[in-house]
């Protein structure tokens, strides 16, 4: 990679970003398309945060950048203007600068519902009943990419109930007539009457729970063996978490999030440099999964 005048800057920003995978995966597609671009971890303190906002976009040269935890939604106030998505996500996890304004973009619901669709192509979400662990940020945009490709029901299992609950009613204020449910986070929802299993063709695990190589699993899946729900862990480091690992026991299908990591990547470089992926995801996808692959 060449540095020179005329190097236009991209970047995540975040506190903290040491572990990002990002800056791996853009360095690859610029290169790939030779872009006269450099991609750099932006690590900024919460005292720092508002400054900064205010003053990137003064930057000539800064093209855009990715956030990350904690500023997804605090960035929002900043922008000049906000995708349709992104406004009902409620975060945005790209920002594009063009002529000193900056325009803020959601590509995590993409990278997820794309994720699915290349893993497993035969698996239509429209009309499925989804089990989904966790109502933070993630979860987000996943229940977004989901309600908007109709599925049938989503059931939300969080430990703190009325942050489930809080999820429930932003999510309603967009998809009025969807079927919704909050439960508490219970180890046996799924052998109680109420669980029933035969009702789950997708259980999807967005807490930060299975991060750790100790971490509890959140929900028993012995009842689902013979079943062929799919169990999506949005964690990809490790690349099998608990919960994935019993899964595959059950012999069940599984995915874990590094897919929709490099695929919200990908169009957020769509965004920054108008170059088109989406007809040829498998054809970038697969050199990124082995380049990530050999640093987790
Ligand atoms: P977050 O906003 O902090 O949400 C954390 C969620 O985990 C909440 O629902 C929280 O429940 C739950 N939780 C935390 N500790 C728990 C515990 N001990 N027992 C049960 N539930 C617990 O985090 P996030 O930003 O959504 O990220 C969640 C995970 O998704 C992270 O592991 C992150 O790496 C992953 N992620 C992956 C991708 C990808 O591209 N693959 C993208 C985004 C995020 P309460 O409401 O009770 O606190």
């Amino acid at each position: 990679m060449k540095v020179n005048g005329h190097t236009g800057i991209l970047g995540v920003l975040g506190c903290p970003v040491k572990h990002t995978l990002s800056p791996a995966i853009h360095d690859l597609l610029i290169e790939k398309f030779n872009l006269n671009f450099i991609y750099i971890p932006l690590e900024v303190s919460r005292n720092n945060f508002e400054k900064f906002i205010k003053g990137i976009s003064r930057i000539d040269n800064f093209a855009g950048f990715n956030i990350t935890v904690p500023y997804k939604n605090d960035v929002m106030k900043h922008l000049d203007e906000i995708s349709k998505e992104a406004k009902l996500i409620n975060a945005v996890n790209t920002v594009k600068i063009q002529n000193n304004k900056m325009y803020g973009y959601n590509t995590d619901d993409f990278g997820f519902i794309k994720s699915i669709e290349l893993n497993y192509p035969k698996f239509k979400t429209a009309g499925k009943k989804v089990l989904m662990l966790g109502a933070g940020g993630a979860s987000k945009a996943v229940a977004f990419a989901l309600l908007k490709n109709k599925i049938s029901k989503l059931i939300i299992l969080n430990r703190t109930y009325k942050n489930g609950i809080k999820l429930r009613n932003a999510l309603k204020m967009n998809f009025k007539h969807s079927d919704i449910i909050v439960e508490k986070l219970n180890f046996n929802y799924l052998n109680n009457a109420r669980g029933s299993t035969q009702f789950h063709d997708l259980i999807i695990n967005t807490t930060s729970i299975g991060l750790k190589k100790d971490d509890k699993i959140l929900l028993d899946l012995k009842y689902l063996k013979g079943h062929n729900t799919l169990v999506y862990d949005l964690i990809y480091n490790p690349t099998k978490t608990g919960l994935l690992k019993k899964a595959s026991a059950y012999g069940l299908p599984v995915l874990n999030g590094l897919d929709m990591l490099i695929l919200q990547a990908l169009k957020s470089f769509n965004i920054w440099t108008g170059i088109e992926l989406e007809n040829k995801l498998l054809k970038y996808i697969m050199p990124l999964r082995t380049k990530l692959r050999k640093m987790l």
